[in-house]
């Protein structure tokens, strides 16, 4: 516990109905008392007068007190609910100022519920990213972490790998011939099970991770095939987020559209040939091949009315044939194809659906990670995959123990580093205060 008690604002700055004042730590009830009366009873909203110092009433308004341990922080917290006016939230922190408490540092509430066990490190970037989010797929994703579903996940893993290592270093004690080979064998299969679910945490982490950083799609295909006019069809339909139109007509144009909740940048390239006209045009070539190189999907779009040669492209590719107005019969589209016409708006919905199944953003509900997680699964499965390889060849079990170790660490890391200070740092600083 620490000995600081904390104050300021909870809700976000400006006018509105109503403004929440946090105040956390060992004075919390006292100062607060003194605010706005006994505060007997905890988790009970009640109605009160908050009074300066001198006496004068400076609102009225509700307050709750969270009495330690069941509280955010795990502190004593009380909770003031005054008029959403910024002078009179300034006013009450100073008066909580004037009779002992500090203002919080940005995301000092959440850090000391790191501190005091309320939830660990996943969960307390969760609470940054449900703030964060730009759209409600990131906020669902971002809520589904925090509620602990990813530390679960990681915290089974870890039980597993102490139990395989617990029984791979015991077996260590033994002289040869007293070694339980069936033991040994099961916990040889338990370790090639872990290896299958860090696999898979650490795709379903990575999908996470880009559902928090935005997906990158790219629009290639011969000049006239229909790409401009696709992109604006598609920001038409979806919700556009941000545009940067870029200096020249042969440069490359991003919209950044809210695709069925999360975040995709569209990117509508230059057209790519074999001999470019000139260096603009050269410039602008450059730049679609640095598109394709980050992004996680392109869209290859061509004139269905025209026998436009198919480039074969080394990504994750939807072909999209386009202009399919012009034709009196829509021809039969293979799995990865999809007939459209972006002029009439015909045929976007499958493309969209086509994009989200492409993007592994389907129906399951999904979690939001960040890349430090992707690292951390990523160091895990590294060594569980040499722990399993040591395993089979039989190459001495103190070299399996210490890569399930390595394993084991790595993934502990990701929910409660040991020595983390400057990561947490570098973490509750990115956070609002008040948080
Ligand atoms: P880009 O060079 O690939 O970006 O192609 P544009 O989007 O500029 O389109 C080239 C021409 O094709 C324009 O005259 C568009 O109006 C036309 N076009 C684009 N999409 C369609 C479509 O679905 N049907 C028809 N009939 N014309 C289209």
């Amino acid at each position: 516990m620490t000995e600081s008690t904390i104050i300021a604002p909870a809700s976000a700055p400006g006018r509105g109905g109503v403004s929440v004042v946090r105040i956390s730590g060992p004075k919390a009830r006292p100062i607060a008392q003194t605010l706005c009366g006994d505060l007997e009873e905890p988790w009970k909203l009640k109605k009160c007068t908050i009074r300066s110092k001198g006496g004068v009433d400076l609102d009225t308004g509700l307050v709750v007190f969270f009495k330690s341990p069941n509280s955010y922080t795990g502190e004593d917290v009380v909770e003031l609910h005054c008029h959403g006016n910024p002078r009179l939230v300034d006013l009450i922190v100073a008066e909580g100022v004037s009779r002992g408490a500090r203002v919080a540092e940005p995301g000092e509430f959440t850090k000391r519920a790191y501190l005091n066990n309320k939830i660990d490190l996943a969960q307390a970037e969760a609470v940054a990213d449900l703030i964060a989010a730009q759209t409600e797929g990131a906020a669902m994703a971002a809520h589904n972490s925090l509620s602990g579903r990813f530390s679960s996940d990681i915290n089974s893993c870890i039980d597993s790998l102490v139990a395989s290592r617990v029984y791979v270093e015991a077996s260590l004690d033994f002289p040869e011939e007293e070694i339980d080979e069936e033991g040994l064998a099961q916990a040889g299969l338990g370790i090639k099970e872990q290896l299958g679910f860090v696999k898979d945490t650490l795709a379903s982490a990575e999908r996470g991770a880009l559902i928090r950083e935005g997906f990158g799609v790219v629009i290639v295909g011969p000049p006239n095939a229909g790409k401009s006019t696709l992109l604006n069809a598609l920001a038409n339909k979806d919700l556009a987020i941000t545009s940067n139109i870029a200096g020249t007509t042969r440069d490359s144009i991003g919209v950044e559209l809210n695709l069925g909740g999360v975040v995709v940048e569209f990117t509508d390239t230059a057209g790519l040939r074999e001999n470019p006209d000139n260096e603009i045009e050269e410039e602008g070539m450059k730049r679609t091949h640095a598109s394709l190189e980050e992004a996680n999907l392109v869209l290859c779009v061509y004139d269905i009315t025209k026998q436009e040669e198919i480039e074969p492209i080394n990504k994750d590719t939807i072909t999209v044939l386009n202009k399919c107005d012009l034709l009196s019969e829509v021809p039969r589209c293979g799995e990865a194809e999809v007939c459209i016409s972006a002029e009439k708006g015909l045929g976007l919905d499958n493309l969209v659906e086509l994009i989200l199944i492409k993007l592994g953003l389907g129906e399951e509900t999904s979690l939001l990670s960040r890349r430090r997680h992707v690292v951390c699964l990523q160091e895990c499965l590294d060594s569980l995959s040499e722990a399993v390889s040591l395993f089979e060849q039989g190459l001495g079990l103190e070299l399996v123990a210490e890569s399930l170790l390595s394993a084991q660490e790595s993934l502990g890391k990701i929910t409660r580093p040991v020595s983390s200070d400057d990561l947490l740092g570098e973490i509750f600083s990115e956070f609002c205060i008040g948080k």
